[in-house]
């Protein structure tokens, strides 16, 4: 990902007429991408753009394809209805996520939907190439059934390691045990599309900060941890820090303990090394599939061994946290997984923490919030590095427009394949956890969350409890 700003506009190239009509179209498009369906009328005015403009370019996008109009249902409001414009989620971003123990794959919408997604669970650590030939047999079987009436524009992928955003080169994944793999390239090949890799918490973070509780602030800090560890990242002044080559925000490899565990970055005392998800779940007698009852099983923790494990986490998370607010000076930080769950319980204790560890100045005009978005974060993350050049530029979209995904065309992820990849995914669930969501397909009239109803207001950790 490159320095991209979050919500603002780059200059597209070609004559000023022509520049400004193109603008005008990712203005628009864009703003239904982020804040969900909108009527003219309220285009016209969140734009400054005029009523006729606002019109001739809603049609252009659905002429694009992009986007569709419909009446709202009658009743709502005094008065003649405007049509709504929704972003058209036919539009769709293949998604993937390998950790180490499951690979998530799911198609998004435009609009952030996850409109279908499946996980597969992986006994041991896959290796590069079988995720991508997992992936793609998974992808055609998403697909199935789908095929005239969705078009696929590429593929994003959010790694557990540091990724050359560039041209996505996955340079290392300790977790995983990759080094220098060309991700995109081996993405492209199998599946046909266009292919995008990133860092996996950067792409999280993105998530949160076009959808989630990161959405229209410009300065927060992005902490999240998993089971390949913990990452972040950082929104400063409206835009994404990425560094030279995209591995800012490396929080989890931050120093908070002297004479530290070893860490798998050669280090030692990095965050990541002395707390993991591991042994919070351990020192409270859960298993890795129960991760979603943390919060509580952390709270209702009576035991002088696991308070111990607690109490130490959190004042590592302080550290960590403490160094964040004294180098970026975030209005928010924002923690994801299971540090979300460790922080809610913290109470005061946290508080001292961050009083002995940051300045007073910066520490008083920061809140501590959960993260919006839970398992699904990853791959509307993911899906937002396929849909950047799309919403950058609408206009091309009819010339770059990838080739359509379809099983049997010659490419891996034939109709056949596709049924072995539903199979591979059952059997590997009976293997493991025998977690019914994995391997089942979620589809978009249950549970996943769609860019339009996110609340604007996440409570934040309370301190005083
Ligand atoms: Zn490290």
């Amino acid at each position: 990902m490159s320095s991209s700003n979050v919500a603002g506009r780059r200059s597209v190239g070609g004559t000023t007429t022509d520049q400004l009509r193109r603008a005008n179209l990712s203005t628009i498009l864009e703003l239904v991408h982020r804040e969900g369906p909108r009527s003219r009328a309220e285009i016209t005015r969140l734009t400054g753009l005029n009523r006729s403009t606002v019109g001739a370019v809603v049609a252009d996008l659905a002429q694009l394809g992009l986007v569709s109009e419909r009446m709202p249902h009658l009743g709502a409001s005094p008065g003649r209805p405007s049509p709504v414009v929704h972003a058209a989620d036919r539009i769709v971003a293949i998604a993937i996520n390998p950790e180490v123990d499951v690979i998530a794959i799911g198609l998004v919408g435009l609009g952030g939907r996850v409109l279908k997604s499946v996980r597969i669970a992986t006994p041991v650590p896959p290796l590069s190439a079988d995720v991508v030939h997992r992936a793609a047999s998974a992808v055609a079987g998403l697909l199935a059934g789908m095929e005239d009436s969705v078009t696929v524009v590429g593929a994003g992928i959010a790694v557990p390691g540091q990724v050359r955003t560039a041209d996505g080169l996955v340079r290392e994944a300790t977790h995983l045990g990759w080094y220098e793999e060309p991700l995109s390239e081996m993405f492209e090949r199998a599946i046909g599309v266009p292919a995008f890799a990133a860092n996996a918490a950067a792409l999280a973070m993105r998530a949160e900060a076009v959808f989630g509780v990161g959405r229209d602030v410009d300065d927060f800090v992005y902490i999240i941890g998993g089971a390949s560890g913990i990452g972040g990242g950082v929104v400063s002044g409206g835009t994404f820090l990425t560094g030279s080559a995209g591995h800012a925000g490396e929080i989890g490899h931050t120093f908070v303990r002297s004479s530290g565990t070893r860490c798998s970055c050669g280090s030692s005392g990095c965050f990541e090394a002395e707390v993991t998800q591991t042994a919070l779940l351990d020192a409270v007698g859960l298993r890795a599939d129960e991760i979603a009852g943390l919060g509580a099983a952390l709270a209702a923790a009576e035991d002088d061994a696991a308070r111990e494990v607690i109490a130490q986490d959190t004042e590592y998370l302080g550290i960590a946290v403490g160094n964040a607010v004294n180098l970026f000076n975030p209005s928010v930080i924002v923690l994801a997984g299971f540090l979300s769950a460790l922080c809610e319980g913290a109470g005061a204790y946290m508080e001292s923490i961050l009083s002995a560890h940051t300045i007073r100045s910066a520490r008083e005009s920061v809140g501590l919030v959960p993260a919006r978005f839970g398992s699904e974060q990853l791959l509307i993350g993911a899906a937002e590095l396929v849909f950047e050049a799309l919403l950058y530029d609408p206009a091309a979209f009819e010339r770059v427009t990838a080739p359509r995904l379809s099983a049997g065309d010659g490419r891996q992820p034939a109709t056949g394949d596709a049924t072995l990849a539903t199979g591979d995914a059952t059997l590997a669930t009976g293997d493991a956890t025998l977690a019914t969501g994995d391997a089942t397909l979620a589809t978009g009239d249950g549970g996943p969350v769609s860019g339009a109803d996110v609340p604007s207001i996440v409570g934040e950790f309370n301190f005083s409890a």
